[in-house]
């Protein structure tokens, strides 16, 4: 079984808002969680530590998430009105990964160097102990999601220093650049922004941000570019948002050597489908998610550019996802789908895991 690295997870996010505690499987949390109100404005939990262990998700890219106060729909935990809010929002789910890796060094570690990510990927090597409560850490990558924590381009070092090594601009747009829902360009502050990331080499995470702005990053931004948890456009016709990719982004972040990371959200796959009015999983099948992550492949020309970035229980959970998949674990199923499909083991294998673990090796410090 191939290793799964995702790119995109709010732990932290969820941890805050939820109080759900990702040592425990999915399953307990559901029954802890029924009859609450959190299934019906999160979903159902995906992701666990022991589903992590059962799915070979070795590696993730941990966010750190809040929403600006003027989209209070998402969740009320962790809002911002003004920048010192956003700052300490930010800042403060740097201490929940801290907390969580201390408290579980066995569970979880945090990832911020080759080193580091390396002695993760090893230990994923080597037999899986005979203790059901072993087994190997999981690595935590943190990406910032939504540029308004950081102040200014001075506060970078400081980032850096905590770990932080990618960042995305917008979530919806804020001060840095258009986002979602928000179109526009980059704004000067953006601009500055960028110039100060690449004396970092921070990543930049091109989801959420809006076409112009995006469009323009490829162009002005000297260090790497991704995509963590994003789908086609060009597959979501007639579809009003403007978060999705399209396709001349994806061409851009492919001739920048970038990773995109795509998410199997039924809304995101079907134009129209929506869990609030109704909808039913079953009108969304995996294979539904296969054609995105195929499109990619096709653009590119080869299987080296296309990931899984689930974005799961990111205010979203079990009824909103294609019915093959029940918990993270079956993101394995993607590999088969792809072999079915005509590509071949090592190409289902780096869209698991290793075009996200060529690309950490090429652009984390040594
Ligand atoms: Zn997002």
């Amino acid at each position: 079984m191939p290793l799964i690295i995702d790119s995109h997870q709010d732990i932290a996010w969820n941890m805050l808002t939820y109080g759900r505690d990702y040592t425990r499987s999915v399953h307990v949390t559901r029954r802890l969680e029924a009859g609450t109100a959190t299934p019906d404005r999160n979903g159902d939990c995906l992701v666990g530590w022991p589903e992590y262990q059962r799915g070979q998700v070795a590696v993730v890219f941990s966010t750190l998430f809040a929403s600006p106060a003027r989209k209070q729909e998402v969740g009320d935990a962790l809002l911002y009105a003004d920048y010192e809010t956003a700052h300490r929002l930010y800042r403060s789910q740097i201490d929940v990964y801290r907390r969580l890796v201390d408290s579980h060094p066995d569970k979880f570690r945090i990832v911020s160097t080759v080193g580091e990510l390396d002695s993760v990927i090893e230990h994923w090597s080597r037999p899986v102990p005979e203790d059901r409560e072993a087994g190997h850490p999981v690595g935590l990558v943190y990406l910032m999601e939504g540029a308004d924590g950081i102040r200014s381009p001075g506060e970078l070092a400081e980032w850096y220093e905590l770990g932080l090594r990618i960042i995305g601009l917008s979530w919806a747009g804020t001060r840095y650049a258009g986002g979602t829902s928000e179109p526009g360009p980059l704004s000067e502050d953006g601009r500055q922004l960028l110039a100060a990331m690449a004396d970092y080499n921070f990543i930049l995470d091109l989801s959420h941000m809006d076409e112009a702005a995006a469009y323009e990053s490829l162009d002005r931004y000297e260090g790497p570019v991704i995509a963590t948890h994003s789908n086609c456009a060009a597959l979501m016709q007639g579809s009003e948002t403007n978060r999705h990719l399209p396709d001349r982004v994806i061409r851009g972040l492919v001739e920048r050597d970038g990773v995109i990371g795509l998410i199997p959200l039924n809304s995101f796959l079907k134009v129209g489908w929506l869990r609030t009015n109704g909808s039913r999983r079953e009108e969304v099948p995996l294979d539904t998610f296969i054609a995105h992550v195929d499109h990619v492949c096709q653009l590119a020309g080869d299987a080296n550019h296309a990931g899984i970035g689930s974005d799961f229980d990111g205010g979203f959970g079990l009824q909103s996802i294609p019915p093959e998949l029940d918990t993270i674990a079956d993101l394995q199923l993607v590999a088969s789908r792809l072999s079915a499909l005509g590509y071949k083991e090592a190409d289902a294998a780096n869209i698991l895991g290793g075009n996200w673990l060529r690309f950490l090796r090429k652009h984390l410090p040594a």
